[in-house]
């Protein structure tokens, strides 16, 4: 066990009842172990609806699951009425964002469902979101800039495009990813990660969930402090989930 002090995260779990679909609170749960396996401690702050707590803690990790278009519309205007002008100061100030589907989706300037009016989203980043006519669900199989694979399921119309300066999570080798056409999926650009994977997402992408840890580290502590990784933790049986998970894509394609 390597010797290091007992670093600390705050996490803010934005609408953890209303966007939580098929589990994506595991993310949360994940990062929290794999953190405490070092020895070290991720606080996790809820973030209901309503106004903001008073004399919020400084956080280094929001983070936002997937929801149904029902969901979307319930937060939306919550959102931007209590929460927005707060994120927006917390992006500028590098907090990292952690978001999954239906969550990723109000990252950008709009998501318009098939029925009714679009929601306005965060604008975090240079993406818009529009429903398709079909639903794009099944497992997917992604390939990330440093050759790792990441590997979750997938079940969204919304069609996401990603403003040609901002850079994707990874290329889609499996599956439909942001829209189904341009094989990017998700988005990591800057401080900003988004991404259709459900699963958890996490628990079996163990090397995405310590690199998002790590960005949050270094943000906080320095990079001369923390170095250019985190110690290695047994992964045995999350690369064996994600092995299993890439067998399942595999076969299915
Ligand atoms: N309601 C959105 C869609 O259907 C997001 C779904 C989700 O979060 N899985 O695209």
């Amino acid at each position: 066990m390597i010797a290091t002090p007992p670093y600390t995260l705050t996490l803010a779990h934005l609408y953890p009842q209303e966007m939580n679909l098929y589990g994506d609170r595991g993310n949360v749960l994940a990062l929290k172990q794999r953190m405490a396996w070092r020895g070290w401690q991720l606080n996790i702050l809820p973030i209901p609806l309503g106004t903001l707590p008073e004399n919020l803690p400084e956080v280094d990790i929001f983070f936002m699951g997937g929801g149904q278009d029902t969901q979307q519309i319930a937060i939306e205007a919550d959102l931007h009425q209590h929460k927005a002008d707060y994120l927006r100061k917390m992006a500028d100030e590098k907090a990292l964002f952690l978001t999954i589907c239906g969550g990723y989706q109000l990252l950008g300037h709009y998501y318009k469902p098939h029925e009714g009016k679009p929601l306005k989203g965060l604008s975090l980043i240079d993406a818009y979101t529009e429903a398709g006519n079909k639903r794009m669900i099944g497992n997917v199989l992604c390939e990330l800039p440093s050759g790792e694979t990441l590997v979750g399921f997938e079940n969204h119309s919304g069609r996401t495009f990603l403003g040609k300066d901002v850079t994707p999570l990874g290329k889609v080798t499996v599956g439909n990813g942001n829209n189904g056409d341009d094989k990017q999926e998700g988005v990591w650009h800057e401080n900003f990660v988004g991404t259709y994977l459900h699963g958890p997402l996490l628990p079996k992408n163990p090397a995405l969930a310590d690199a998002l840890l790590l960005q949050a580290l270094q943000r906080k502590y320095g990079v001369e402090e923390i170095g250019q990784t985190l110690h290695l933790l047994d992964d045995y049986w999350e690369q064996h989930a994600h092995q299993q998970a890439k067998l399942l894509v595999s076969s299915a394609s």
